[in-house]
């Protein structure tokens, strides 16, 4: 490796990442990062387990990955896996592993195939790996408008960008090339928050399965569409080889052959496939890390200044001293009640830069989602016309009127009316979940670890109440 003497730093990272998952992310931070995006099916996972050299990750139809896994990869002579929501527990089996990830996946969003943004981390040591974290993202879908589903997709975008629009954090955007490269998903989102192309790396994965005759040569050139990191080509195994087991190791051999011998990628063989991707980013994160070092240490000197002077406030607090316990009780309530009114009115101090608050999110549900709730709704003018015809003449009974009575108007636009309804219920729902999410994120912030335990309690009531 090109960069000894920092090895150590990805080893830092992943100290300060179980860190802050184990403490629910109420430090901030960015750290440095590699999120894997794309569109479903794009080869995500695929690229994972290849780094890996095993089958750990969940397979199937549909939206497969509902959380976020951070797997930190750890090169080391044993190999065995472990979560961090049960630490200790050496998984050596990679089945089970893939059933842990599914039962844990399950335990936050239930089995009905919700996402969450919570995430689950995983840590993989293996000799087979360089050290190297990265974040598996769920796939980006394409549900037709009018399907229930369609909510999905704004949820998971909005959870991809939640991570992607970081300055600390590098895109892996894999693009599938049997499709068209211009509209790919991940080049696109990543576009959207890195117009430069300065920290994002392209990964074209199923070159082995693209038209007899065409090639990708040109975008893994770097000359269509170029990124500062450039491109690099993969091939997974398809799905023919994990149905018949083939084992990773004879893929990567393969790959190697794949890419020696076609004409289109003879010359930049060196420059392709699994091995050099992971060589790559492992370099890649690490000159990030490095790059980002100096800014996260002030940041964090700076985070525990306030912290030790909030403990300083805390010293002489006893909970179970009586005559503190109401006045204890009453400040922290009240001051939940400023955090919340601040994350839904906004706020001149501390403005969030990099995540949109509760109030914003809200407005967006109305000025947004909302009027494209509207616009979605079936709409028959001539329908329309008819019944307003028919309620007319109706009213008018035998007798045939000059003016168009006021009844026949009351009628129809009632019948308009209850079409808002459904609309106004789901942006009712939207809403709510929100507030649920701010008051979550209002009690994270609260710093005694007797009332975040009653958040539940807290969410229930306001759930009940709402
Ligand atoms: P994800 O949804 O992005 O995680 O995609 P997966 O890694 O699960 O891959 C989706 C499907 O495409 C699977 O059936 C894979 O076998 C197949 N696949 C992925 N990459 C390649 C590739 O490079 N070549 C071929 N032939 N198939 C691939
Ligand atoms: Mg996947």
């Amino acid at each position: 490796m090109g960069n000894r003497g920092m090895e150590d730093l990805i080893p830092l990272i992943n100290k300060l990442q179980d860190a802050f998952s184990s403490i629910g992310q109420s430090c901030n931070l960015d750290l440095p990062q590699i999120a894997v995006v794309g569109g479903q099916s794009a080869g995500k996972s695929s690229v994972l387990e290849n780094f890996v050299g095993r089958d750990f990750l969940p397979r199937g139809s549909g939206i497969v990955t509902r959380r976020p896994l951070i797997l930190q990869l750890v090169n080391s002579n044993a190999e065995y896996a472990e979560f961090l929501h049960c630490k200790g527990r050496k998984f050596v089996d990679f089945d089970e592993v893939r059933l842990e990830i599914e039962a844990e996946t399950d335990r936050l969003t239930g089995s009905n195939k919700g996402i969450s943004p919570i995430p689950i981390n995983l840590r993989v040591c293996s000799p087979n790996v360089l050290n190297l974290t990265l974040i598996d993202l769920p796939g980006m879908t394409k549900v037709a408008i009018g399907d229930q589903p369609h909510d999905i997709e704004h949820q998971i975008r909005d959870m991809i960008l939640q991570f992607i629009t970081k300055e600390s954090c590098l895109i892996l955007a894999v693009t599938p090339a049997n499709s068209d490269l211009a509209n790919s998903d991940a080049l696109k989102i990543a576009k959207e928050v890195d117009p430069q192309g300065l920290r994002t790396v392209g990964v074209i994965t199923k070159l082995d399965l693209m038209d007899e005759g065409t090639d990708a040569r040109d975008i893994l050139e770097n000359k269509l569409l170029p990124l500062r990191r450039g491109y690099i080509g993969v091939v997974n195994r398809s799905q023919k080889d994990i149905d018949g087991k083939k084992d990773i190791r004879a893929a990567l051999a393969a790959e190697r052959k794949f890419f020696l011998s076609h004409p289109g990628y003879r010359h930049i063989a060196e420059r392709m496939g699994t091995s050099h991707l992971q060589k790559t980013l492992n370099q890649q994160l690490t000159n990030h890390i490095r790059d980002t070092l100096p800014g996260l240490r002030s940041k964090l000197q700076s985070q525990l200044l306030s912290l030790e002077k909030e403990v300083e406030e805390y010293k002489n607090y006893r909970p179970d001293d009586p005559s503190r316990k109401t006045k204890a009780l009453l400040q922290m309530v009240q001051q939940f009640g400023v955090d919340f009114e601040k994350c839904i009115e906004g706020s001149g101090d501390q403005v969030d830069t990099s995540n949109l608050s509760g109030g914003a999110k809200i407005n967006r549900i109305f000025h947004e989602r909302f009027p494209f709730e509207l616009v979605k709704m079936e709409f028959d003018e001539k329908e329309l016309r008819k019944e307003i015809s028919y309620a007319i003449k109706n009213i008018h009974g035998v007798r045939t009127g000059l003016f168009t009575p006021d009844l026949a108007f009351e009628a129809i636009v009632k019948k308009q009316i209850i079409k808002l309804k459904e609309p106004c219920l789901k942006c009712i729902d939207l809403v709510i979940q929100e507030l649920i999410n701010t008051v979550r994120q209002c009690t994270n912030k609260v710093p005694l670890g007797r009332v975040v335990r009653n958040r539940k309690a807290v969410m229930c009531c306001f759930a009940c109440s709402t």
